[in-house]
C-alpha cells in the first residue's frame, strides 16, 4: 500500500501533534495470528444493491486443520448479516456476534481433512464499525461511490480495500496475511459496468435482464487482505508484458493517455523479474484507477487499485509523472508482499519495505543514480520529520494494527535494505532476495527469514545487522571534528556517536588531495574513535561518510572551500546536494557565489532547481547566476526547471522579462504556464490579468490554480469565488511558506464573509473531507473548530441569505 507520509508528516505539524502523543504505548504483545484451520479454496457469488449499499453474497469456503483435529471454525465476519450456514444442503449450527462467525462443523476433521461449507450473507459496509486503512477513514472495506447518480461530477462506482482486515467485510473469511487462499467469484453487475478482480477473467455471461456476470479465478494462492473487486464505467486500454496481459482500467477522458501514465508497466515488470531472479509469477496486471480513494494505491493481486491522482494529463505529465513511483511500488509488491507475504502486521516492514525501495531500484535502473538518491533524500527527510526515532522497525508492540504504516516500516526499512545490499554487494543482495522469494513462495515470510536467507547466501552472521536495525530503534547521529597536522602531515578524524545506543557500521571516508578523492573504508563500533591519514598536502576536503549509504545524521565541521571542493569533485548527489545547501547559506563568500552559479548547470535536474533556489539575485554579484537562470527559463530541458528558473527572475520584477513570460505561456507545460502567470501578474497586474484571460480556460484551470488561486484572492474576482474556495484548504495547511499562507488565509476570509452560497457550499465541502480523509490525526477536531468559526461569522452577518448559509455550515459540521 502507498500513500503520501511526507503530506501527512506536514500536516501533524500543523496540528501540533507530537512524536509524544503519537508514540505507541501499548502494551500487548502482538504476535502472528494462531492457526487452527487454514484457508484453501475460496469461491464467491455477489451482486449489490446500490440503494442501500449493500452486498447479497454467497461464499463457498473450503478449508483443513492446520495441525490439531478439530470440530469447529472461526471466521470473520464484519457487519454482516448471516442468513444460512450448510454442508452439502445440510444446516450447521453456527453462532455470529461481534463480527465473528463460529461455526460447529458437526464433526472432527484431522489435518488435511479438507472440508467445503457454504454461507449465504449481506454486506452491509456502511454498519462496519472499526478503524482505517493507512490511519485514514473508517475500513469499510467495500465503498458505493455515487450510488444513487447524484453527483453529476462522480461516476459511479464500487471499490474494495482489504488491507489490512477489512476483506472480511464483504465476505467471510479467516481475515489474517497468515492466512493464503486461490479464488473464483462471480459478480453480477449492470450490463453498462466493466469488473476487475484477481486472477483471469474466464467467463462473462449476459442475463438477460439488463446485467452480466463475469467469473474471475485465480489459481494461486494468496492472502485475504489482497482480495480485489472494482465496478465502474472504465476504458480498458491493452498493454503486453511476454504473452501476459497488462491493463489499465481509467477513466474514458483519460484513455488517449493511460500509455502516458502507465505504459512503463511492462519495462518495470522486466527490470524486476531479472533484478531479483524471479519471473512476475501471476496470470496477468491490471491497474484500476479509482474515485475517493481512501489510501494511495494498493497492490491487490494483480488488480491494483490507485487513487485519481494517478489520472494525469499532458500538461503535467510533461513535468513530470507524478505516480511513476507509486506504480512502481505496487507491481514490486506483488513480489514482497503479494507472493511472500508478512506473517503478522508486526512484521509489515518484509512487505512495505521492499516496494519501497523498489521504488529506489526502478529509478535507478531508468533514470541512474543521481534520480535515485534524491528519491533516497526525501523518503529519509520523511523519516527524520518526526515521531520516528523510538519506534522498532519489527514491532510487537503497537496499539492499531493501522500504526504500522509508517515512515519506520516504509521509509527507515527501504534506507535499511539499501544498507544491506552495499554491505554485502549487489550480486549477494540479489541473490539473498531471490533465496528468500524461493524458500518463501506463496507463502509468509518475517524478518528473520529473511536475515537466513541472505546469511544462507553471503555465510555472514548477520544478527549484528538484524538486531540493531530491524528488531531495535533510532540511527546513528555523528559528530565529525578534524585536525590537521602540517608538520607531521597527518589528518585526524574523531567521530562519536552522540545517540544513546552505540551502533556498529561501516563507513567510508575520503580524503582529497587535488580533484582525486583517496578512499578509506573504516569499521565504526564505539561511541567515540579517531582515526589518522597522511598527506603530502593538505587535502582541500575530507569527506566522512562519503559513499552515503548509511542512515545517519551529521554534524559535520566543514568549510565553505570545503563545500566547494565537494560540489566540484563529490562523487555523490549528495556530496553536491549538501554542499549547494551550505554554499547558499555563505553567500558573503566570493567562492560560494561562484560554485552555485555552476551548480545551475548540474547534470541533475534536482540538483539545478535547488541551486536556483538556494542563489540570492539579490545580490550585487547574481548577476553571472541571472544570465544563467535566463537561459534555464528559456532553455533547460526540463520543464520544472523552466517553471523555477521563471519562479526566480520574477523576484526581480524587471520588465524585460515580459516577452520571455509572454513566450513561457505557450508552454506546453502547467508548471512553466503557472510560474509564467504568476510572474506576469507580481510585475503589472493588468497585464496579469490580461494574459491570463486569454490562456485559462474552464479546463486547464484546475491545473493553474497555483498561479490563479492567489490571483484570484488578490484582485477579490467575486465570480471566481467558489473555485477559490474549493481550493483553500492546499494553501492554508500544507505549505510552510509563510507567504502563500497568508494570501490563502485572506482568501479564507474573503469566502467567509461573503454571502456567496456556492462558494460557503464549497469551502464546508473541503473542511468536511479533510477532516474526515485525516481524522486520525485529529483533523476532524480541526475541521469542526474552524466550521464552528465559520457558523459563528454567518450568524452575525446581516445577509439575506443569511439562513440559507447557516444550514450549509450546519449540515456540514453534522457531517463530522
Ligand atoms: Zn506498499
Amino acid at each position: 500500500m502507498n500513500f503520501k507520509i511526507g503530506i501527512i508528516v506536514l500536516f501533524m505539524s500543523v496540528l501540533h501533534l507530537n512524536a509524544q502523543e503519537l508514540q505507541d504505548l501499548s502494551t500487548t504483545y502482538r504476535g502472528e495470528r494462531e492457526k487452527e484451520n487454514n484457508l484453501v479454496h475460496t469461491k464467491l457469488s455477489v451482486a449489490f444493491n446500490f440503494e442501500k449499499r449493500q452486498l447479497s453474497g454467497e461464499a463457498w469456503l473450503t478449508l483443513a486443520p492446520h495441525f490439531y483435529p478439530t470440530s469447529s471454525l472461526t471466521l470473520d465476519a464484519k457487519g454482516m448479516l448471516i442468513h444460512e450456514v450448510t454442508q452439502n444442503g445440510r444446516a450447521l449450527k453456527y453462532d455470529y456476534k461481534d463480527d465473528v462467525l463460529k461455526v460447529n462443523l458437526g464433526k472432527t476433521y484431522l489435518k488435511d481433512d479438507q472440508y467445503t461449507i457454504y454461507i449465504k450473507y449481506t454486506a452491509r459496509p456502511d454498519e462496519v464499525k472499526q478503524e482505517g486503512s493507512a490511519a485514514i477513514n473508517d475500513a469499510k472495506g467495500l465503498y458505493f461511490i455515487d450510488p444513487d447518480q447524484k453527483d453529476a461530477e462522480k461516476p459511479t462506482q464500487i471499490w474494495t480495500q482489504g488491507e489490512t482486515e477489512s476483506s472480511s467485510c464483504w465476505f467471510p473469511t479467516i481475515d489474517s496475511p497468515n492466512q493464503k487462499t486461490s479464488q473464483e467469484i462471480y459478480i453480477k453487475v449492470p450490463e453498462k459496468y466493466v469488473t476487475l478482480s484477481n486472477g483471469i477473467l474466464v467467463e462473462q455471461k449476459n442475463n438477460n435482464d439488463g446485467t452480466r456476470t463475469d467469473y474471475w479465478k485465480l489459481d494461486q494462492k494468496h492472502a485475504p487482505y489482497l482480495f480485489f473487486m472494482g465496478i465502474g464505467e472504465y476504458s480498458i486500454v491493452k498493454d503486453k508484458w511476454k504473452n501476459i496481459d497488462v491493463d489499465y482500467y481509467v477513466e474514458p477522458a483519460f484513455e488517449p493517455y493511460a500509455k502516458d501514465i502507465f505504459g512503463l508497466t511492462p519495462e518495470m515488470m522486466d527490470f524486476y523479474s531479472s533484478y531479483t531472479g524471479v519471473d512476475y509469477m501471476w496470470p496477468k496486471y491490471a491497474q484500476m484507477v479509482a474515485r475517493d480513494y481512501v489510501s494511495g494505491a494498493m497492490e491487490n493481486t494483480t488488480a491494483v487499485l490507485h487513487a485519481e491522482n494517478a489520472q494525469q494529463v499532458p500538461g503535467q505529465l510533461i513535468d513530470e509523472n507524478s505516480w511513476e513511483y507509486v506504480i512502481a511500488h505496487e507491481l514490486f509488491h506483488h513480489w514482497f508482499g503479494d507472493y511472500v507475504t508478512a506473517e503478522s502486521w508486526s512484521n509489515l516492514t518484509v512487505n512495505e519495505s521492499f516496494a519501497n525501495y523498489g521504488e529506489y531500484l526502478w529509478i535507478e535502473h531508468k533514470y541512474g543514480k543521481d534520480a535515485a538518491d534524491a528519491h533516497r533524500h526525501e523518503e529519509i527527510q520523511g523519516y527524520l520529520a518526526g515521531g520516528n526515532e523510538l519506534k522498532d522497525l519489527v514491532r510487537f508492540y503497537y496499539e492499531s494494527r493501522e500504526d504500522m504504516f509508517d515512515a519506520v516500516s516504509y521509509n527507515k526499512g527501504g534506507t535499511i535494505l539499501h544498507m544491506l545490499r552495499s554491505y554485502l554487494g549487489d550480486q549477494a543482495f540479489r541473490t539473498g532476495i531471490k533465496q528468500y522469494l524461493t524458500d518463501n513462495a506463496y507463502g509468509t515470510g518475517e524478518a528473520h527469514q529473511l536475515r537466513l536467507a541472505m546469511e544462507k547466501v553471503t555465510g555472514k552472521d548477520l544478527n549484528w545487522f538484524f538486531n540493531q536495525w530491524y528488531f531495535n530503534n533510532g540511527h546513528p547521529k555523528l559528530e565529525v571534528k578534524y585536525d590537521y597536522n602540517d608538520s607531521s602531515k597527518l589528518v585526524a578524524v574523531s567521530i562519536s556517536q552522540n545517540q544513546e545506543e552505540v551502533f556498529q557500521f561501516p563507513l567510508t571516508i575520503q580524503v582529497y588531495e587535488g580533484g582525486k578523492p583517496k578512499t578509506y573504508p573504516v569499521w565504526i563500533d564505539e561511541k567515540s574513535e579517531s582515526f589518522s591519514f597522511k598527506y603530502t598536502k593538505r587535502p582541500e576536503l575530507v569527506n566522512v561518510d562519503s559513499d552515503r549509504v548509511l542512515l545517519v545524521e551529521i554534524n559535520d565541521s566543514k568549510t565553505t572551500e570545503n563545500y566547494v571542493h565537494q560540489y566540484l569533485y563529490g562523487t555523490t548527489y549528495e556530496d553536491r546536494r549538501e554542499a549547494i545547501e551550505n554554499l547558499g547559506d555563505h553567500q558573503s563568500e566570493k567562492i560560494a557565489v561562484t560554485t552555485l552559479s555552476k551548480a545551475l548547470n548540474d547534470p541533475y535536474y534536482g540538483l539545478r532547481i535547488l541551486a536556483i533556489d538556494k542563489v540570492d539575485i539579490s545580490r550585487s554579484d547574481a548577476a553571472e547566476a541571472i544570465k544563467h537562470m535566463e537561459k534555464l527559463a528559456k532553455e533547460d530541458p526540463k520543464t520544472l526547471v523552466q517553471a523555477a528558473a521563471i519562479e526566480k527572475l520574477a523576484i526581480t520584477k524587471n520588465e524585460k522579462y515580459i516577452p520571455l513570460y509572454n513566450e513561457a505561456l505557450k508552454s506546453k507545460s502547467y508548471a512553466v504556464q503557472n510560474a509564467a502567470l504568476s510572474a506576469l501578474f507580481a510585475l503589472d497586474p493588468q497585464l496579469g490579468l490580461t494574459n491570463l484571460e486569454s490562456v485559462v480556460n474552464e479546463k486547464n484551470r484546475k491545473y493553474l490554480k497555483d498561479a490563479l488561486i492567489p490571483i484570484y484572492i488578490q484582485i477579490k474576482n467575486e465570480d471566481q469565488m467558489p473555485f477559490v474556495a474549493d481550493n483553500l484548504i492546499a494553501g492554508m495547511f500544507f505549505t510552510d511558506d509563510k507567504q502563500t499562507q497568508n494570501i490563502y488565509k485572506e482568501g479564507f476570509q474573503w469566502v467567509v464573509n461573503s454571502s456567496n452560497i456556492e462558494a460557503t457550499q464549497n469551502l464546508v465541502d473541503s473542511f468536511v473531507d479533510m477532516g474526515i480523509k485525516y481524522k486520525d490525526y485529529g483533523a476532524d477536531q480541526m475541521a469542526r473548530q474552524v466550521l464552528n468559526q465559520v457558523l459563528g461569522v454567518k450568524q452575525a452577518s446581516q445577509y439575506s441569505n443569511k439562513a440559507e448559509m447557516i444550514k450549509i455550515v450546519e449540515d456540514g459540521l453534522a457531517k463530522l
